[in-house]
């Protein structure tokens, strides 16, 4: 056996090529192929495998407003929404359900999850109303469950 065996053979530039295609940084096709880092940027060059858009922008950690991660307390924009459904009159009189309720299966992001019932309860359901974007309930309950001084108050249906 030779004492130094090639670093680059065939398959391993095949698999440099379909990592870095991958998008897998240096250090993690070097530690796949079980090469050095450094053998790895000194192949890529070679190869003339650059990522464009990394030489051409290096600043990941640039904020993005609208991808900036939101604080888990109801966001500025929700709140506003918020004051605007309690500034609208006579919405305590108006009928919150529509026939959509839905079972715990059927929930989703697109569907209010106010629980209609008592859990437990053979005829449970979820209100199933279109949401407030970006809060779990339909307008008429988030109106319930957002109203200041209104957490005790039980769910009616
Ligand atoms: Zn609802």
């Amino acid at each position: 056996m030779p004492a130094t065996a090639p670093t680059w053979t065939e398959e391993r530039i095949e698999r440099l090529k379909n990592r870095f295609e991958a998008g897998l940084s240096c250090r993690e096709i070097a530690c796949d192929i079980g090469v050095s880092r450094n053998a790895v940027i000194g192949k890529l060059s070679r190869l003339n495998l650059t990522r464009e858009k990394t030489s051409d922008a290096p600043r990941p950690t640039r904020k993005d407003p609208a991808k900036a991660k939101r604080p888990k307390s109801v966001p500025r924009l929700q709140y506003r929404m918020l004051q605007a459904l309690y500034a609208e009159p006579a919405a305590d009189h108006e009928p919150i359900h529509n026939g959509q309720c839905c079972s715990l299966l059927e929930l989703s992001k697109e569907r209010c999850r106010w629980p209609i019932s008592t859990p437990g309860a053979d005829d449970f359901r979820f209100c199933g109303n279109p949401p407030v974007e970006g809060l779990p309930y339909c307008a008429g309950h988030t109106r319930i469950a957002y109203r200041p001084g209104s957490r005790q108050r039980v769910a009616r249906g």
